[in-house]
């Protein structure tokens, strides 16, 4: 078998996509009488600062020649990708192993390329000893995203699916035509096994994209079945063409577990620690809270940012003493979070006893002394304690569909050690 591995193909601006690519690659291979075994569309590590948008990278697995499988991924790659974009380096890999037979360190560099940061000599050097055939334009970064793509099938054991339907070529550019009456009723008829394909309290349409593009829609999944179904039953534009993809989406294939002393910029990790102080909504209704590592006496800030809307209510009410687990991305040493769990809700706080003659609260009557009501003289040995009213449960609260990360795997997916409370 061959493998073939993308990256890098658009621009910002311009807006192509190389899940487009390697879905034009696949029909010229079919075209050329080769057989089309798998297409992967795998999502690197979202802090990578190169990425147009979502660090996507594409493998095609086929059994045509590896040598034929360059040239004809060449010949589609040429005229589409936007190499003039400054931005824009493309890379192309070809490897000549079974998808499931490549050698365990492109699989290595596959988990890397989706959890660490990478340099294009790191995949430069790694191709130089496995042979594999590449390309690279315009610097040819790509090629880091294209050889992890080559050895993902290897590298995760979790797969999900996208049914990606493209718009006529002539249309990319102006608005998408996409009747969201059909497509809400299908969004809630294929739930939960199709999930992020719409955001039902914002009322928006999350598998539609916004940026200009050959895309029509994604409708993302746990099954082929239910995501080409519900594509099925969504009135639209005329589309050109569909695909659909095995993905690594909705995995959180990202996360590493680590420890708040140990975290570093531009990875993504899963932390247990302890609120220390109130949450606050600084300027532009990001909202703050520090969480501590006991043990560790390390802290770290955890922002939920405005677009994340209702999940910032979940975060500001969390209260000092609450014991949590965050997940989200290092930027600048805050936490960006993307969901959380509450393992231990603090349910008392400790307050000025009142008076049980008058009514008043107490004062202090000094160091280790108590409390007096300057009224009536009665004491207290200590402070009270009252029940907090906690509008939050244990277990996972998460961002809501219109703010999910490509890769952050929606609660509703199951598989969580507490329960769950999905946005949807
Ligand atoms: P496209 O549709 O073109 O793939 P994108 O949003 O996926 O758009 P790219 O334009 O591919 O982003 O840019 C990501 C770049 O970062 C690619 O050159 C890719 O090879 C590289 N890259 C991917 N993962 C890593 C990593 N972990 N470390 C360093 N570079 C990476």
């Amino acid at each position: 078998m061959t493998v073939i591995g993308l990256d890098d193909t658009d621009s910002r601006e311009r807006g192509m996509c190389t899940t487009y690519l390697a879905t034009r690659l696949a029909s010229a291979i079919k075209q050329a009488g080769g057989q089309i075994d798998q297409r992967l569309l795998i999502r690197l590590n979202p802090a990578v600062e190169h990425k147009t948008r979502g660090n996507a990278a594409l493998a095609v697995h086929t059994d045509v020649e590896p040598v034929r499988a360059l040239a004809l991924a060449v010949e589609e790659l040429e005229p589409l990708a936007e190499v003039d974009d400054p931005r824009t380096s493309p890379g192309v890999v070809v490897a000549d192993d079974d998808a499931e037979a490549v050698p365990k360190s492109v699989a290595a560099f596959a988990e890397r390329a989706v959890r660490d940061l990478l340099e294009l000599d790191d995949a430069l050097e790694l191709l130089e000893t496995v042979g594999y055939r590449h390309r690279g334009w315009a610097g040819g970064r790509g090629r880091i995203g294209a050889l992890a793509a080559v050895g993902a099938w290897r590298a995760f054991d979790e797969w999900t699916h996208e049914h990606i339907a493209y718009r006529e070529f002539e249309r990319c550019g102006t608005p998408r035509s996409v009747d969201e009456t059909s497509l809400f009723r299908a969004a809630k008829a294929y739930y939960p096994q199709a999930w992020d394909t719409v955001d039902r309290v914002e009322s928006q349409a999350v598998c539609v994209p916004n940026a200009p593009g050959p895309i029509l829609y994604g409708i993302r999944g746990d099954d082929a079945e239910s995501v080409c179904a519900l594509a099925s039953e969504v009135q639209s534009e005329p589309v050109e063409r569909s695909a659909t993809f095995l993905t690594n989406q909705g995995t959180d294939s990202h996360l590493r577990h680590g420890s708040i002393g140990d975290l570093r910029d531009g990875r993504a990790y899963r932390v247990d620690g302890t609120v220390t102080d109130r949450p606050e909504t600084r300027r532009g209704g990001h909202v703050f809270v520090p969480v501590t590592d006991p043990t560790a006496g390390a802290t770290v800030e955890c922002v939920a940012f405005e677009p994340t809307k209702r999940f910032r209510d979940r975060v500001r009410a969390l209260s000092p003493g609450d014991e949590v687990t965050v997940c989200g991305e290092v930027s600048d040493g805050t936490v960006k979070l993307e969901k959380f769990a509450v393992r231990a809700l603090r349910r008392t706080a400790a307050t000025t006893p009142t008076c049980d003659a008058c009514g008043r609260s107490m004062e202090s009557a000094g160091r280790d002394q108590g409390y007096r009501c300057r009224d009536c003289g009665t004491t207290a040995p200590g402070p009270a304690t009252v029940e907090l009213d906690r509008d939050l449960e244990p277990g996972w609260y998460e961002v809501p569909p219109c703010a999910r990360r490509h890769i952050a795997k929606p609660l509703v997916r199951g598989g969580f050690d507490a329960p769950t409370h999905p946005a949807r």
